[in-house]
């Protein structure tokens, strides 16, 4: 039905009829969207069962990769793209009177997830498949993504995100594999064989579902798995208990993805969700394993389990229990197969958002597993004690279990064969600082694998013009092959090729300025800089210096009247976690100063302030080839990488940057002359966390256009908003700036001018942009995916 644009066109049209039960005359978008989503779903349905039959015969290793978040974002164009039929499509829909991005936009997000974390999964998963390796991801169905986020007289409000509302085409729902997942109850021990058995009693169990979705690689007929389960009620009920509460409880698992970026809440849910990811994934593994292997003792050479950040990290422990009470093997040899199967990736360096589980709650919900961790740290303990006798500082620190909670990172990286930060500061870091105990009691166990993103979502779908540009210069085989758009470099200069580029992002730009007049009514400047901040929203991440950066450039304007920047707009979309008071009040922040700048006829013709709400995937694609400067400023150490950056840079964006996370490995491939960095340095920075030294009343008081701006927040400049602005001013005085805004306030400006001036040479600016993507390649999830396989998982590609 893809062969041709006459047989599509043919299908089409049927199939429309057959689904939605309406003439094609009275069909709607919706109607449209679902009958082309089925249709490429069946397309694909033959290739899903051959692969996964060639991955048994071939007896190929497998990867499973285990994560609580998958934030996907639309699966429609990203499938015709991969399956290579998007142009087809397009001009067969246009000769029917439709628009594929109408179409597009009748499709709800995947949003199952957070940001990076989430978004960093989705992207190997479009790796693993274009690479042609057998990978799969294990997540859960939750039914609610991350909420919708809806602005009201500048606060954030949150309503339930509900992308299933018309159902799910991509996914089957497979009830014949259930899998039971007990909770509470009591461990008995049994004699079995000859052998004392445990045995957990009591449980409340609670049935999970998968829901399979294909993952499809670009050009290759290769088909991975996705399997999402959701939380049902089991057949056997406790009988004590009401059932609609039972139902209540059980469906709750499922229910919502917890919108808190970094940090736990809703504990025992928040637990409850992490066994029951694992629970049903390693059974799901084994059980398949089983139908093609007669016993267990070579599982890690034909299957590698990598667990994203510590949420999934009970599924050490629960292999263990799998090993030791179902299969009957002795607690070395489960040890050995369990830790050569397991590796894991460490997101973070905040140390107050390193998992911890308070025992009180993590033994009564898996009394098994708890008797199993206490095990294994037992048995780490007395090894440490070998190597370090009479430290017990050091063990204290090291332990898994200490002063009543358990440690998920500490048995993460006792549990598994490999560590890896993802980027080459965060992983310098972790190995000098946070981890650095474990570092030198396992130093081979520690590598770094800087984050990549898919370039098939990032540029050839979100940016055909670009894509298009590209492939004239140079041929297609970048596409293949990203790190070949290093051959752009030598077009830097190229004035036709500068044309092209300009004319892109000319185009792409008045596209996103009609998206924000037909939302806000806004008018945007299409020819000014669009400067641009999307991410969560995080003290760390720093957008409030943003912020006091435009209410300074502001009060230039008002002072000086000889004062005219290059106009700009400035473009913000974040959400908030809906419990963070100082991020809440930052929106609020954005939208009072909007207000004031984009009326005030001394700046309305040269500042904009801009903010998207509900920034998500869907979002990113369009706000992303628009962009001229990428803001990337979060306070050195802090972001462990940052994928946002790259993607902006991959469609020609120019960083205005700390040196944090992955941009300093952007630097290092531009070059110093093709990104502006500012500001303290991630060692300046821990020096002062360490041993103080930094006022920032100093800085307050020494430096008037700070003064000025902080003393905005609190005086009533804001009409609207007298007392909403307390939290930052405090923040930043009575709190002492933990985040280092107003030190690097003088740098950042000094910075935000350069920009305006680079900009102002249209050929140095271009030839910036034009740098930028000819070094992106080094960011395809391609490179950080194949890392993974060759040093990680040791598996490769299928022919
Ligand atoms: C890429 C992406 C992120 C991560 O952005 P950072 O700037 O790296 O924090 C978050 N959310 C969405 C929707 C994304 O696409």
């Amino acid at each position: 039905m893809f062969h041709s644009k006459d047989e599509f066109k043919a299908s089409f049209s049927q199939r429309l009829e057959q689904t939605a039960g309406v003439s094609f005359a009275n069909s709607t978008k919706q109607h449209q969207y679902q009958a082309l989503g089925m249709m490429v779903r069946e397309f694909v349905s033959t290739n899903w069962i051959v692969s996964n039959e060639e991955i048994r015969q071939s007896g190929q290793k497998e990867v499973y990769y285990l994560s609580i978040e998958f934030l996907l974002g639309r699966l429609l164009v990203s499938s015709l793209v991969n399956l290579g039929v998007k142009d087809m499509v397009e001009s067969g829909l246009q000769e029917l009177g439709i628009d594929l991005s109408e179409l597009e936009e009748a499709e709800a997000d995947a949003g199952l997830g957070n940001g990076g974390l989430g978004r960093l999964a989705a992207c190997f998963l479009d790796s693993m498949a274009s690479l042609k390796l057998s990978g799969h991801g294990h997540g859960i169905r939750y039914k609610h993504g991350l909420f919708e986020q809806k602005i009201i007289d500048g606060y954030q409000v949150e309503l339930p995100e509900q992308w299933l509302r018309n159902g799910n085409v991509w996914e089957v729902r497979k009830p014949d594999l259930a899998i039971e997942v007990p909770f509470w109850g009591d461990v008995q021990w049994i004699e079995k064989n000859g052998k004392l058995t445990f045995v957990h009693e009591h449980a409340e169990t609670v049935l999970a579902v998968p829901f399979d979705m294909p993952v499809l690689g670009y050009d290759t007929t290769r088909v991975n798995t996705l399997r999402l389960w959701g939380a049902e009620p089991a057949k056997h009920y406790p009988p004590h208990k009401d059932f609609m509460q039972y139902k209540r409880d059980t469906e709750q698992i499922s229910e919502f993805l917890y919108p808190n970026d970094m940090s736990n809440d809703g504990k025992i849910l928040r637990l409850k969700q992490q066994y029951f990811l694992v629970r049903s994934s390693l059974k799901s593994i084994i059980n398949d394993y089983k139908e093609n292997h007669s016993d267990l003792y070579d599982f890690h050479e034909h299957v590698a389990i990598h667990i994203n950040d510590t949420h999934p990290a009970i599924a050490i422990p629960e292999l263990m229990r799998i090993f030791i009470d179902e299969e009957g093997m002795k607690w070395d040899q489960a040890w050995t197969i369990v830790t050569n199967t397991i590796s894991y990736t460490n997101h973070t360096i905040l140390s107050e958002a390193m998992e911890k589980w308070s025992i009180d709650l993590f033994k009564p919900l898996f009394p098994r597993i708890y008797m199993i961790v206490e095990e294994i740290n037992e048995r780490f303990c007395k090894e440490l004690w070998r190597e370090y006798p009479g430290d017990w500082d050091r063990i204290e620190q090291m332990a898994i279990i200490a002063h009543g909670f358990v440690k998920m990172a500490h048995l993460s990286i006792v549990g598994s064969h490999s560590v890896n930060g993802v980027a080459k500061l965060h992983t310098e870091i972790l190995k000098k600082r946070e981890m650095k105990n474990f570092h030198e009691f396992y130093p081979e166990r520690f590598s770094n694998k800087t984050n990549g993103i898919t370039h098939r979502r990032w540029l050839l779908q979100a940016n055909p013009e670009l894509t298009s540009s590209i492939s004239k210069a140079i041929g297609t085989n970048w596409i293949a092959e990203p790190q070949q758009l290093a051959e752009l470099e030598k077009f830097a200069n190229d004035s036709s090729f500068q044309l092209e580029i300009d004319e892109m992002k000319q185009k792409k730009k008045r596209e996103l300025a009609k998206i924000i007049f037909d939302r806000d009514f806004l008018a945007v400047d299409e020819h000014s800089i669009f400067d641009v901040q999307i991410k969560r929203l995080h003290a760390y991440k720093r957008q409030l210096l943003n912020v006091l950066h435009i209410m300074h450039l502001y009060n230039r304007m008002k002072e000086d009247s000889s004062f005219r920047p290059h106009p700009r707009t400035f473009i913000f979309g974040a959400k908030a976690a809906p419990g963070y008071e100082y991020a809440k009040k930052v929106i609020k922040l954005i939208h009072s100063v909007a207000n004031i700048v984009n009326y005030d006829p001394i700046s309305k013709d040269t500042l904009r302030v801009v903010f998207l709400d509900n920034y998500r995937v869907s979002l990113a694609e369009k706000i992303i080839p628009a962009t001229n400067v990428s803001e990337q400023i979060s306070t050195a150490s802090k972001e462990a990488s940052g994928t946002g950056n790259m993607k902006f840079m991959m469609n020609g964006a120019v960083t205005l940057g700390t040196l944090d996370g992955a941009n300093v490995e952007i630097g290092d491939l531009v070059g110093p002359e093709n990104l502006f960095i500012f500001g303290l340095k991630a060692e300046e920075i821990m020096h002062f966390e360490k041993y103080g030294g930094y006022h920032s009343h100093d800085y307050y008081h020494n430096d008037r256009r700070i003064k000025q701006v902080v003393d905005q927040l609190t005086s009533g400049f804001f009409r609207d908003s007298y007392y909403d602005f307390e939290t930052l001013s405090d923040s930043l005085l009575m709190e002492n700036d933990q985040y280092f805004l107003l030190k690097d306030f003088s740098a950042y400006a000094d910075a935000q001018d350069q920009v305006a001036a680079a900009y102002a040479d249209r050929k140095r600016w271009l030839n910036m942009s034009i740098h930028n993507i000819a070094h992106s390649g080094f960011f395809s999830s391609d490179r950080t995916v194949s890392e993974y396989a060759k040093d990680i998982w040791n598996v490769h590609p299928l022919s």
